[in-house]
């Protein structure tokens, strides 16, 4: 029976599931890590059962490669052709790619011309791509990019106060992240309401290791945290978020630091772990603050109240909000964080019901609640393999 492979590849790993197109199943979930460095591994996730495989893979084609010879090790496939669609997570899709596409020889070249806007994503995003085309000619390669849910948004929304020709000539504006996220979960509630997604605006809160938020009205974004890249809107796991740009200056004039350190230093050492000095995993995070550390609890005051900055400047968007809906790792399992958020919405009359929060239920808020307060598990993988499903109908 026909599969679908949904590949997230990344700079040093690869994540992927395999579905049963009939049933929608998926039959088994992995994880390469280390690829190109010293003690890289497979792991892998089928029928209950966890298997860690050692293998030095030096560049992607040889994890891919590796990846698929143990589907047919572990039974998952008889014949990688079973393989006859591959759905690829591509992040930046610039204002190029305003929704999925079969990838050919042209539209693989156009995701690397893109990497000029996310050099750290879209190259191993294409090297995925290249070599699945290489190693499974025959099947359909899809690239789902993650700007894709952002392109309705309004010039108003997604331009830069900066000189017009930086976007006349070299596309500086907002991209957002995160878009199969949102799209999973503005379907998924629709599906949940029994509702068309024209009927909802919502405003989504995904908090991962990397988080944004989205304004959705009737279905559409209309604005989003993430910017030109990933490191603009809340505070995140190693991210600082949106801080003042004379702050390059200022840390240069001070630290002899250049610009790429000084955004090195933004993206991986700020955030949640630059300012707890503990983490940037929650959990840690949680612990701590359990043990009184001070630090640790202005980090959080001040990742909540980023959060809340944001959602209050969303209302004054949407005017009428539905739903809020919290997603991602963080959403989806930090009753404490949405518990102090929606506080701050308290003179809204948005309301949680405890209980129901700390079980971390699908709808979280109070019966009086005048918005509903939801927490929707995430699933982008899923959301990857209906996008190839569609393509593939609308080929046949
Ligand atoms: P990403 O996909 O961006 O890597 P995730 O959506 O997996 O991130 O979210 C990772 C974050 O979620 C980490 O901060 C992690 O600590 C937090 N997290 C995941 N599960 C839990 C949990 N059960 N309790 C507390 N935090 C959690």
């Amino acid at each position: 029976m026909n599969k679908t492979l949904v590949i997230n590849s990344g700079s040093s790993s690869l994540k992927f599931q395999l579905f049963e197109n009939q049933t929608n199943e998926v039959l088994i979930a992995g994880l390469v890590e280390r690829i190109g460095m010293d003690m890289s591994y497979l792991k892998l996730e089928f029928n209950d059962k966890k298997v860690k495989l050692d293998k030095d893979m030096p560049n992607h084609g040889v994890a891919i490669k590796f990846m698929l010879d143990s589907l047919i090790e572990y039974n998952i496939v008889k014949d990688i052709k079973e393989i006859t669609s591959v759905g690829h997570r591509v992040v930046q899709g610039g204002e190029y790619f305003n929704k999925s596409v079969s990838v050919g020889q042209e539209e693989l070249n156009k995701i690397y011309e893109l990497a000029e806007l996310a050099p750290l994503h879209n190259v191993p995003n294409g090297k995925g791509i290249e070599e699945c085309m290489k190693i499974l000619p025959d099947a359909l390669n899809v690239a789902v990019f993650d700007t894709e849910f952002h392109t309705t948004l309004e010039p108003k929304s997604f331009l830069y106060p900066v000189p017009k020709l930086w976007y006349d000539e070299y596309k500086v504006r907002k991209y957002g992240m995160h878009g199969t996220s949102y799209k999973y979960i503005v379907e998924k509630m629709a599906e949940i309401k029994n509702k068309s997604v024209d009927d909802m605006n919502m405003i989504i809160c995904h908090l991962g290791n990397g988080a944004s938020l989205c304004a959705t009205e009737k279905g559409k974004s209309i604005q989003t945290s993430m910017g030109l890249t990933p490191l603009d809107g809340i505070m995140m796991g190693t991210r600082s978020g949106s801080i003042d740009p004379s702050i390059f200056e200022y840390v240069n004039s001070k630290t002899g630091m250049d610009i790429k350190e000084i955004t090195k230093v933004l993206n991986k050492e700020s955030g949640l772990a630059g300012m707890s000095g503990v983490s940037s995993d929650f959990r840690d995070l949680i612990a701590e603050m359990e043990k009184g550390n001070e630090d640790v609890k202005l980090t959080v005051d001040i990742y909540v109240n980023r959060i809340v900055e944001t959602i209050g400047s969303y209302f004054f968007r949407l005017k009428k909000v539905d739903a809020i809906v919290f997603t991602a790792g963080i959403g989806e399992n930090v009753a404490m964080i949405r518990d102090r958020v929606i506080a701050e919405l308290n003179f809204l009359g948005v309301k949680l019901e405890a209980t129901k929060n700390n079980n971390n239920e699908l709808v979280i808020s109070s019966d009086d609640s005048s918005i509903e307060v939801l927490v929707l598990p995430t699933n982008e993988e899923y959301q990857i393999y209906k996008e190839v499903q569609r393509i593939s109908l609308e080929r046949n």
